[in-house]
């Protein structure tokens, strides 16, 4: 660690052991675009692969200019080591293919992005891995849907169109109790959360949305507490506790932390076999420009969730909006888990059902001027989308509905100009 620091705006820019570049002295992070490292000797390389010791071999597996982003964001999270890959989908992927073979079975809340479902339902049913949902709403729904062949939990911190919280901190406790790992998908709420501190144990974000923040690079990470006690039921996790025959039988629940003192076989084995296997790199370009948004998230967050509080606030009054969905507007234990789980700030994103339903929210669409109409979230611009139309249309009506999009949702990013200026636009639009 080049800080001690526990302030987010210090770990965003000095987090991991990054000081600077010993050869040049550059204090920048040089954009490290080679694809392979010459060994020492012989020897070296042989240590290298046989994973006797650790270092560069080719950047499908690491790269130095990625490893000072992982090892920053590691540190943002609170947690011990992190891997980068390819995308945020690559990201959900990965963390349920680390676990997972066929057979085996994973719990997942009902609240999730479309992607992720998607993937689920599909693309990983097909390898013959089972996802059972969970609504959140009762964290015991978790316990209820667990034998002895689900090998995680998984859910987001802040699942949009829905905006209801996640029950970290039960569902990580049930999850300990039947030696289960809780995985959160963290992106909507970097620096606002840190669900270590809650008990989860492996978080997870794309790195596309608040963390690079300015829409230009797609990119995701894993990040592994340490914490997770993964030899309490050797049984329930075959790929920590099985020998790995493509590295001559290494058992990852021993291996790791005999190599590196620490308990991240979770982390390790993503590395060394699944980015090994699938691919899923993400280049070291992308790298460099996340790190530069990673160095302003603490501020971004901060503008982002003030700007939603203002903008949440004219909404609620406004004669043309039927509902606003926030975070902590749901009522009761919803509610109450926002303002539990959430701090310096309770997101920046929102929902509108406008009044008129499907045809109101297609010219709100329309007339919007500064706000962009784009498939995304967590940009410095302010951005909007209609998800029954677009980012949710691949999911069917009665999936649609148990996401809660209503056919007249609006989503809202709400971004980092000057909040009069958003609210001005979405009041035009709004009247128009
Ligand atoms: N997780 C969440 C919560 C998302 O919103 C998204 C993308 O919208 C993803 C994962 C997938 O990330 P990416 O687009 O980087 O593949």
């Amino acid at each position: 660690m080049t800080t001690s620091s526990k302030h987010p705006e210090t770990i965003a820019l000095h987090g991991g052991s990054w000081r600077r570049d010993e050869s040049s002295t550059s204090v920048a992070v040089p954009i490290h675009q080679t694809t392979s490292y010459q060994f020492n000797s012989a020897e070296h390389a042989a240590n290298l692969f046989g994973l006797k010791e650790f270092g560069n071999i080719y950047t499908r597996i690491m790269n130095p200019t990625t490893n000072v982003l992982e090892e920053r964001v590691a540190a943002l999270e609170g947690g011990l080591a992190a891997v980068c890959v390819s995308s945020g989908q690559a990201a959900s992927a990965f963390v349920v293919q680390n676990l997972c073979n066929s057979g085996d079975n994973f719990v997942a809340s009902t609240d999730l992005y479309g992607g992720t479902v998607n993937l689920f339902n599909n693309t990983l049913k097909a390898m013959g891995i089972e996802v059972r949902y969970a609504d959140p709403k009762d964290p015991e729904n978790f316990a209820k849907l667990t034998d002895s062949k689900t090998r995680l939990y998984y859910a987001e911190t802040l699942p949009n169109p829905s905006l209801r919280v996640f029950p970290i901190q039960e569902v990580a406790d049930i999850g300990k109790k039947l030696n289960v790992p809780l995985i959160l998908d963290n992106t909507a709420c970097p620096v606002i959360c840190r669900p270590f501190e809650h008990g989860a144990a492996i978080v997870m974000h794309s790195l596309t949305k608040f963390i690079g923040g300015h829409g230009t690079s797609i990119g995701g990470i894993i990040v592994d507490s340490g914490n997770f006690d993964w030899s309490a039921d050797k049984a329930r996790q075959p790929n920590i506790w099985q020998p790995d025959m493509s590295y001559h039988g290494a058992v990852w629940g021993d291996a790791v932390p005999q190599l590196t003192g620490a308990n991240i076989p979770f982390a390790i084995r993503a590395r060394v076999v699944l980015l090994r296997d699938l691919g899923s790199a993400i280049s070291p370009f992308n790298s460099f420009q996340i790190i530069q948004g990673l160095e302003t998230v603490a501020l971004r967050m901060k503008q982002h969730c003030e700007n939603a509080e203002k903008v949440k606030n004219f909404l609620l009054k406004h004669n043309k909006i039927e509902k606003v969905i926030y975070s902590t507007l749901h009522d009761g234990e919803i509610g109450a888990r926002a303002k539990r789980y959430l701090k310096g700030g309770s997101g920046a994103l929102m929902g509108i059902e406008i009044k008129g339903g499907l045809e109101a929210g297609k010219k709100f669409i329309d007339n919007l001027k500064l706000l962009y109409h784009v498939a995304n979230i967590g940009d410095a611009r302010s951005l909007a989308i209609h998800p029954a139309s677009t980012t949710h249309s691949q999911l069917s009506a009665k999936d649609l509905l148990a996401a809660g999009v209503t056919p007249g949702y609006v989503r809202l990013s709400i971004g980092i100009e000057h909040a009069d200026d958003i609210i001005a636009d979405i009041d035009q639009a709004l009247k128009a």
